[in-house]
């Protein structure tokens, strides 16, 4: 084989060990080279000679001698060869814990995870513990994740089920994380987009005001956000609702005092500016009271995290000077960074 060419040149040198395999195959190779690659197969050269007999013979079982020999071209050619690595995957990944050649086992770890398929991934998950490949085990548990169904109809899943509980187990409990951890994300998005519209509303009000038109006049004009004009109609209901003082009260009014309530807590308009106060309705009455007792914990969280929301839109908006814009095209223009837009 074209492949094992150079492994055979060397091999016609002198070899002084022979490697045997499970189906009984017998290599030559050079102790020099397997010491130096793997400190396991140091040790077992080294008992080998101390244990005399005129020879070294050391077994290398458990797999296939096809997987052997690619074991042995890599650990000669040390370095990977992707198409001998992607060809053995499982085996070399298994060779290279046990014989202790971390770089062969980084590889053979990133190429079985990138071959991975649905039908495979109960039995690599099952590798991937027993090998202690993190990487692999990760790559298992999205793919479980992604196709629960495909995974779950897979011979692989089906023997786990009967003769493994643990490793069934293990990959429904891989899954079942994963949705938390879609779950988790989708409410933070939510509750980021909540944020976001309550920033919309403050800055909806602050223009509504610094134009000095009466608050509760919808104006004409097609500028005015979807958020101005609810605001508007809100501010026109709370002039005339019957209900505001009623017990109980009225939960659009309530939503609007909570409103201004929350502008005057992000409102940086200097409390006694003369020529310029604040018009943003009850925003001083709010911030003496505001001066006067601590706003509860909740309300300075929703502060703060409304005022992140502001910045974060302000950010976005802003206009990049044209300096920066230009050294942006020129970065991504360079064809090294192209491919990887
Ligand atoms: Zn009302
Ligand atoms: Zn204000």
């Amino acid at each position: 084989m074209a492949l094992y060419a150079d492994l055979d040149a060397l091999r016609a040198s002198a070899a002084d060990v022979r490697i045997v395999t499970s189906d009984g195959q017998s290599i030559a190779a050079h102790s020099y080279v397997l010491a130096s690659a793997s400190p396991v197969l140091e040790k077992m050269i080294d008992r080998a000679w101390r244990g005399g007999g005129g020879g070294c013979t050391i077994r290398v079982l458990g797999v296939p001698s096809d997987a052997v020999l690619a074991f042995l071209h890599l650990l000669y050619a040390s370095r990977v060869e992707e198409d001998v690595v992607a060809a053995h995957g499982p085996q070399l990944l298994a060779l290279a814990h046990a014989y202790r050649v971390g770089w062969l086992k980084r590889a053979a770890e990133a190429a079985v995870a990138a071959r991975l398929t649905p039908d495979r991934a109960a039995d690599m998950l099952k590798l991937a513990g027993l090998l202690d490949a993190p990487r692999l085990r990760a790559a298992c548990a999205r793919l479980a994740a992604k196709d629960l169904a495909a995974v779950e109809a897979s011979d692989g899943w089906r023997f786990a089920r009967r003769h493994d509980p643990a490793l069934e187990m293990e990959l429904l409990q891989m899954v079942e994380d994963a949705a938390r951890r879609r779950a988790r994300w989708a409410k933070e998005r939510a509750s980021q987009e909540a944020y976001g519209q309550l920033a919309d509303a403050m800055d909806s009000l602050d223009r509504i005001f610094a134009s000095g038109d009466t608050a509760a006049e919808v104006p004409s004009s097609t500028s005015t956000t979807e958020c101005e004009q609810g605001l508007r109609l809100l501010m026109r209901h709370f002039a005339t609702c019957a209900r505001r003082a009623a017990p109980g009260g009225c939960a659009r009014c309530r939503r609007l005092l909570q409103l201004f309530r929350l502008h005057a807590s992000v409102c940086d308009r200097p409390e006694h500016e003369h020529d310029q106060p604040c018009r943003v309705p009850l925003c001083s009455n709010f911030k003496a009271r505001m001066q006067a007792e601590k706003a509860d914990k909740t309300w300075r969280l929703l502060v703060k995290k409304v005022t992140r929301a502001r910045a974060m839109a302000g950010l976005a908006d802003r206009r990049v000077p044209e300096i920066v814009a230009m050294s942006w095209a020129r970065y991504n223009s360079s064809s090294k960074w192209a491919k990887l837009r």
